[in-house]
């Protein structure tokens, strides 16, 4: 009898044995899935569309500039297809680390500094709660904008609209070069000339760009992180200089989707498609998606 009872608790914690082992490797298997997935999606890079903008402005639109319509029917247009535009900052967070992004991401940035951008543009981002990069050119606020303000058709922004764009929580402030916006200066916007040396460009980056640095901290309290190059001239060796200026992300004409991983270095050379005011809106979201579907 005695004998029997063992034997029957001896089974019974056999089975129970067998039944705790089974449940645990059920859990370490759906553990196991769950950290690979997890891993899966934290390597795969990010696709990234983003838009270049120059005038926003009343009557007959151009290769850049849109009017006040286009630009609210591109913004709703995003929104409707479950877009949203990230900041500089969140896209660095990101490549450290610090944060994550929303399902489809969008980097909307505006190029040359036009004051329309503050009294069109920002009324259209806080409408569809949509943020933006607003790249300025230091000579064209210095020269341009204190001689003739606020004309919503041409002006430039002064360094009182820029600290009011950047006021807004809405707009981050980048860096368009001091004046090395030209076609006409003996070079191609910052582009380095054919055998030029190396030191040479690298002062006169220097000069320039961080002029324009030190101009921008003087009226909004910190340095941009974001430059724009002009015209998208790019010269490998201005890399170094504009890691040194401060920058983490740096923005060209170049017409693709990007792809951003957690990778700090993926932020420099981002491409760009020019929103042309010649295209409707459904043309240029076809252009600006087009790749997108593939990497998606
Ligand atoms: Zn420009």
């Amino acid at each position: 009898m005695y004998e029997c009872c063992n034997f029957r608790r001896f089974v019974r914690l056999l089975i129970l044995d067998a039944v705790i082992f089974s449940l645990c490797a059920v859990f370490f298997l759906i553990g196991r899935s769950m950290i690979g997935s997890a891993e899966e999606n934290a390597a795969k890079p990010v696709p990234l569309p983003v838009i270049m903008y120059h005038s926003v402005r009343e009557g007959q639109p151009g290769q850049y500039s849109v009017t006040p319509e286009q630009l609210g029917d591109d913004l709703s247009w995003l929104a409707e297809n479950g877009f949203t535009s990230v900041t500089a900052q969140e896209l660095i967070g990101y490549t450290l680390g610090e944060n994550e992004l929303p399902e489809r991401p969008v980097l909307i940035t505006f190029d040359d500094g036009f004051y329309n951008n503050l009294s069109a543009a920002l009324p259209l981002l806080e409408k569809y709660d949509m943020y933006a990069v607003v790249s300025v050119v230091g000579s064209y606020t210095e020269k341009l904008a204190a001689a003739d303000p606020h004309s919503p058709a041409y002006s430039y922004l002064t360094w009182e609209d820029i600290a009011e764009l950047a006021a807004s929580g809405r707009v981050e402030i980048g860096d368009h070069t001091y004046d090395m916006h030209s076609l006409y200066n003996g070079r191609r916007g910052c582009g380095r000339v054919p055998g030029e040396d190396a030191e040479d460009y690298a002062l006169a980056l220097r000069a320039d760009i961080g002029l324009m640095q030190t101009e921008l901290h003087e009226h909004l309290g910190c340095a941009p992180v974001v430059f724009a190059y002009p015209f998208g001239e790019v010269s490998p060796e201005s890399v170094p200089v504009l890691r040194e200026l401060g920058f983490r992300m740096t923005l060209t004409c170049r017409e693709r989707v990007n792809l951003i991983t957690r990778a700090p270095d993926c932020l420099f050379g981002l491409s760009r498609f020019n929103r042309s005011g010649l295209y409707s809106t459904g043309e240029f979201m076809e252009l600006l998606t087009k790749d997108l579907k593939n990497e998606e």
